[in-house]
């Protein structure tokens, strides 16, 4: 599943081909992915300018001139990519060649967008647990989708102090509650993975017995685990690609996550990455250095 890495890639992806951009075109095949669609949906969207394209946790947030924001998720395997945009990115972002990879025929390619520009923009999602909708942009943290996430985990406002006054009272093993959203926005199962094994924090320690000291630790490597993964253009792992189409390349450079086995990577540790299971959900970790 992309986590906020991935929807930030995305995000700066798209950002040059939609801001500032009017959807001439907005063709939906079909009447709705998890959710509908909302009502009057390609109308309420078709000659809209897009004003701004923000991100919160893994949500885009296209705010239209119409004081609605068209709302993202991509779900477990949704992807979109960009067609026609001529704006200087990289060179070869257009090599997929199958239908289902962004003609926008393709079988579970679901939203085609079009705008003044004639940039194509295709949501593929072949398992379609992906979600769009809008919202009234001057209300979205009132809707259920936002209220009550935790805050950005870039932010300057995600500190040691916040973090730890949101594990005072959880009772669960900090793996659990760094995947609550209403923790901290918008990580998944691999960074989670990945800023405890930076921050040398066991996955398996009670929540609470990390705020202060540890908390210190965490909120810095869950900053650079984070930092480096947008570096990186997002792990793209398995079904997701980034908004050009290519592939980004962090997966490769996963510490612990997927690694079972391995040597741990952490200097002059003779460990071996472990594989455990908490709540349903894998976790890798070095039982040597993360305490
Ligand atoms: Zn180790």
């Amino acid at each position: 599943m992309p986590e906020l890495p991935e929807v930030e890639t995305v995000r700066k992806g798209l950002a040059p081909a939609v801001e500032g951009h009017v959807l001439k075109r907005v063709n939906a095949k079909r009447g709705d992915l998890r959710v509908a669609f909302p009502q009057r949906f390609s109308e309420r969207l078709e000659g809209r300018r897009v004003m701004r394209l923000r991100r919160r946790a893994k949500y885009l947030l296209l705010d239209l001139d119409s004081k609605e924001s068209l709302i993202v998720h991509l779900g477990m395997s949704g992807r979109l990519t960009i067609h026609g945009f001529d704006a200087p990115l990289r060179p070869g972002r257009f090599h997929n060649k199958t239908p289902e990879d962004g003609s926008g025929n393709g079988k579970h390619d679901h939203v085609v967008f079009e705008t003044d520009e004639g940039t194509r923009i295709v949501f593929t999602d072949h398992r379609r647990f992906g979600l769009m909708t809008l919202l009234n942009t001057d209300a979205l943290d009132e809707d259920a989708l936002f209220k009550g996430l935790g805050p950005e985990p870039l932010d300057e406002a995600f500190t040691p102090a916040v973090l730890s006054a949101a594990l005072r009272s959880k009772k669960t093993p900090i793996k659990s509650a760094l995947l609550d959203q209403r923790v901290v926005a918008g990580l998944g199962n691999i960074y989670v993975c990945e800023a405890l094994f930076r921050a040398r924090i066991s996955p398996k320690r009670l929540a609470r017995s990390v705020a202060g000291v540890r908390a210190a630790r965490l909120v810095p490597a869950i900053k650079a685990v984070l930092k480096d993964a947008i570096e990186a253009g997002g792990s793209s792992l398995r079904d997701y690609a980034r908004a050009d189409g290519e592939l980004g390349d962090f997966q490769h450079r996963f510490a612990v996550y997927d690694r079972e086995g391995m040597p741990c990577p952490a200097k002059g540790c003779k460990g071996k990455i472990k594989r455990i299971v908490q709540s349903g959900r894998s976790t890798f970790y070095c039982p040597s250095c993360q305490r």
